[in-house]
């Protein structure tokens, strides 16, 4: 199992939980928020784990966090008790991690039926609340992560309020989403925040280097990604590096013409990717994702690839002294910024976010990726 004091690169959010924990403050609703993949959730199931574990460990800080006093006394789990083995086998019973996808185990076909794109106020009767009120199985209370809070609908949030703010003793629930402002305003008001930033871009290169990515499109996701480890993870396990050299290079030897073919290339790319997620989904024994959605996910992603280039054309052509997301293809940014004015380049990002969000209203790949392949074409 992972436990608090193995969390790195939050250490003031660790520091806070810490506090609270040592004067008894801890809290019966915690919100976690912060970016994608920079550990809210490993925090979440590691804070589970000092507050269940049978025989936690007190530890002096000796400055493994700054923000606490060297006499500090850390608590952790112990790693060996009976609760920790459960918590770390996913099989204790007093932990419950609620997610959308727990719809499909619902009692009730209508729940079960329903398509999974919320967390409904079904899913957070049956395996929250109602649990909530059983007394705890081994003793020690009860710990509840709903993960992607955000989800949420406006009805089950309300079902949640009162439990939130008066839950039963020795509950604790963690609400985990990406920003506080996404949930309703009575949720935020009955909840501690408890902030996650970004992680620093050598946390992340060196944890995709153990996966033995190359150093260059390690830093490369890194920096992407702006510091979520898990995104970048995600990112160079599906082989997308290759994809996105290719294509920045397509795009910077483009002429003022476009390439008649290139739309159509890159929407094959996309689709290919988004067949190759549903698969992948399918599985992981995840929630079934639409080859729709997918296809949709997979252009964001693309889009947002072309924008980092255009966004270090526009550092290079300014003089700007921040290092380039693509120092990977520096000639390839250059052409870029060569090609464009700087209001064509500015124009371009904007284009590229209002096509992202056509896909949305239904138009087709291929007319957003034609359209494109024209915005990027130099002027
Ligand atoms: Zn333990």
């Amino acid at each position: 199992m992972v436990k608090l004091l193995d969390i790195i690169g939050q250490d003031p959010a660790v520091a806070l939980l810490q506090r609270r924990i040592a004067t008894g403050r801890m809290g019966h609703a915690l919100m976690f928020t912060g970016p994608h993949g920079v550990g809210r959730r490993t925090t979440a199931l590691a804070l589970a784990g000092a507050l269940l574990c049978e025989s936690p460990q007190k530890i002096p800080n000796n400055g493994e966090i700054s923000e606490l006093d060297d006499n500090f006394e850390l608590t952790d789990a112990c790693g060996q008790c009976n609760d920790c083995k459960t918590l770390t086998a996913g099989t204790h019973p007093d932990l419950g991690v609620i997610a959308k996808e727990l719809a499909a185990h619902h009692p009730a076909p209508e729940v079960r039926n329903r398509k999974m794109q919320n967390l409904g106020i079904g899913v957070i009767k049956h395996f929250l609340l109602k649990s909530a009120y059983l007394a705890p199985a081994r003793g020690k209370g009860k710990v509840f992560i709903v993960r992607e809070a955000e989800l949420m609908t406006p009805i089950a949030q309300n079902a949640l309020l009162k439990t939130l703010e008066e839950p039963p003793p020795g509950v604790t629930i963690i609400l985990l989403c990406r920003r506080s402002e996404q949930m309703l305003p009575t949720t935020i008001s009955r909840c501690h925040t408890v902030q996650f930033g970004p992680l620093p871009s050598d946390f992340v290169t060196d944890r995709l280097a153990r996966e033995e990515i190359d150093p260059d499109e390690a830093k490369f996701w890194a920096a992407f990604t702006d510091g979520s480890v898990g995104r970048a993870l995600s990112l160079a396990r599906s082989d997308m590096y290759a994809v996105k050299c290719d294509m920045l290079d397509e795009l910077a030897a483009l002429g003022p013409g476009g390439d008649a073919g290139l739309g159509e290339r890159l929407q094959k790319i996309t689709e290919a990717r988004a067949i190759a997620a549903v698969k992948a989904a399918k599985s992981a024994d995840k929630a079934e994702l639409s080859k729709m959605l997918a296809t949709r996910q997979a252009t964001g992603t693309m889009l947002e690839l072309i924008a980092s280039a255009f966004r270090d054309a526009i550092s290079l052509a300014a003089g700007a002294d921040r290092p380039l997301v693509n120092a990977d293809q520096h000639g390839a940014v250059e052409s870029i910024a060569r090609k464009h004015s700087m209001r064509q380049l500015t124009g371009a990002i904007e284009q590229l976010s209002n096509y992202e969000q056509l896909l949305w209203r239904n138009v087709s790949p291929k007319i957003v990726w034609d359209n494109v392949v024209l915005a990027c074409a130099a002027g």
